[in-house]
């Protein structure tokens, strides 16, 4: 970082201008790495990203030069959908998980009340957690109800 003789950064280098000492690119985009103006430009424009930088707080310029980045990347990957088609992509992955668990809690449901029908001792099973707790020797609601008679576990079972 030497006065005058200071290398250009990679956007000033690519628009073949001068760097100047208040180079708004020049913090996000180093000389060694000229691929990363290279596509926002190639995407975005210069001018545009330059407009972005300059609207922002400089504390989330970073942030937002790494998403533009991110951004630019997709839409040369993928020239149709871009990061649309990662967010799309995740959000079939969460509806179909959120399908999964729903599925899994009509299970846990459904051997609950087998269980009741089975004329079981009823421990109230409303967490995994709580199941879990089972097994140790501690005092925890579920031991709890265990040490209730049935009758009054089954009370408790109507009550709530
Ligand atoms: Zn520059």
């Amino acid at each position: 970082m030497g006065g005058n003789s200071h290398s250009p950064c990679a956007s000033c280098k690519l628009l073949r201008r001068r760097c100047a000492k208040d180079c708004i690119f020049a913090p996000y985009f180093p000389s060694h790495d000229p691929q990363k103006f290279a596509i926002v430009h190639k995407v975005f424009g210069a001018s545009n990203v330059s407009k972005i930088i300059q609207e922002l707080p400089v504390q989330q310029r970073t942030d937002a030069v790494s998403s533009l980045v991110y951004e630019a990347y997709a839409r040369v990957k993928d020239p149709v959908y871009g990061c649309v088609g990662a967010i799309s992509y995740l959000q079939n992955q969460v509806s179909e998980l959120q399908m999964q668990l729903a599925v899994a809690q009509a299970e846990i449901l459904y051997i609950q009340m087998q269980h009741h029908d089975d004329d079981e001792p009823v421990t109230q099973i409303p967490e995994m957690g709580m199941v879990l707790d089972h097994n140790f020797p501690s005092s925890s609601n579920v031991i709890h109800h265990d040490s209730l008679s049935r009758e009054s576990v089954f009370g408790y079972d109507v009550v709530s």
